[in-house]
């Protein structure tokens, strides 16, 4: 089958490397779509760690052609989302915080910018009847999202603010409204990305080269004292610093964006200490990833995938993705 591997850097080989095969508890799945992640660019410009060589991808659908030994042939034919990582609900991370960074799960099962890829049975879920199979291929992403905003507690009539309305961004806003933010904006610079925050429920659209924050916050807020939760959904300390400065006293921040290893945060920490700011962190598809598939059937993705890929095209879909050009782009690795 076809695969690419990533060398480091924005380096992509396009290889033959042998079929996988389903060993015992695995399942081979075809892929059908992978969604291209901020992580994945992060990874290419050197600010994620990872080794390579590796071949990438971890927000995959497509359907079992193969079972392993003790898996049920039944499942051959099944449209599944696949999990990069498996679990083992047994380690104390798994048991206590969160069952993406299990600590025996294999690590180094490949990536999905390949034709085919293995992986463990429990791995690959079952998708619901009315979730189409590309569509699925979001379930990573939004996992995380639900998972961080499940974090948080959420108060009556509360108002919300997200930073970034990339497919991250995106999701923080559905989830933030589902869990009862009454009021919600967000403030996003690409038009693209801004009009699409209405269908993913955003009340208010704020351009950052348009007005200062400071002027929504007067308007919209509870004697401007500032948003009861924010949330960060680029990666960069600086608008994280933005969020804590523009919550409420008592109020939460949220950070679903992935800064890079090492940033230190530009806040007055006497100024958080003081208004009693609570930050949170969110990493990874929590311990939701098996409720998501349903949960996006409730939402309206209507043009979210911007651009479709061949697998060939890995390296342009990734440029395009750090460019901001689109919402979400996907690699189509069997067309
Ligand atoms: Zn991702
Ligand atoms: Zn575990």
């Amino acid at each position: 089958m076809k695969a690419m591997t990533w060398h480091g850097g924005a380096h992509f080989t396009l290889d033959d490397v042998p079929d996988p095969d389903p060993t015992p508890g695995f399942v081979v799945v075809k892929v059908d779509t992978t969604g291209i992640c901020g992580t994945d660019v992060h990874i290419t410009q050197g600010l994620f760690p990872q080794e390579p060589p590796k071949i990438l991808g971890h927000e995959g659908s497509g359907t079992i052609v193969a079972v392993g030994e003790g898996v049920s042939s039944e499942r051959i034919g099944q449209r599944v989302v696949m999990n990069h990582t498996s679990h083992c609900y047994e380690c104390w991370t798994c048991q206590n915080w969160n069952v993406s960074r299990c600590e025996v799960a294999d690590a180094s099962t490949n990536g999905f910018y390949a034709e085919y890829v293995a992986l463990d049975s429990r791995a690959a879920l079952e998708l619901p009847e009315d979730l189409d199979i590309e569509t699925a291929a979001l379930t990573e992403p939004a996992s995380c999202c639900l998972s961080g905003v499940e974090m948080l507690d959420i108060p009556y009539r509360a108002t919300g603010l997200v930073i970034g309305a990339g497919i991250m961004g995106l999701f923080t806003a559905a989830f933030l409204k589902s869990h009862g933010v009454e009021t919600l904006v967000v403030s996003e610079p690409v038009t693209v990305r801004r009009e699409m925050a209405k269908q993913f429920g955003a009340d208010i659209l704020h351009d950052p080269n348009d007005i200062p924050l400071s002027e929504v916050i007067a308007d919209i807020t509870d004697q401007g004292k500032g948003f009861d939760v924010t949330a960060e959904a680029v990666g960069k300390p600086e608008l994280v610093a933005t969020c804590i400065n523009s919550t409420k006293p008592r109020g939460q921040t949220l950070m679903i964006g992935v800064c890079p290893e090492g940033s230190p945060l530009p806040v007055d920490l006497y100024d958080m200490h003081f208004r009693e700011i609570k930050l949170v962190g969110a990493f990874g598809r929590g311990n939701v990833f098996h409720r998501v598939p349903t949960e996006l059937t409730k939402l309206n993705l209507k043009n979210v995938i911007s651009g479709r890929y061949p697998l060939t095209d890995l390296p342009e879909a990734i440029t395009a993705s750090a460019e901001g050009l689109g919402v979400k782009f996907a690699i189509k690795p069997n067309d």
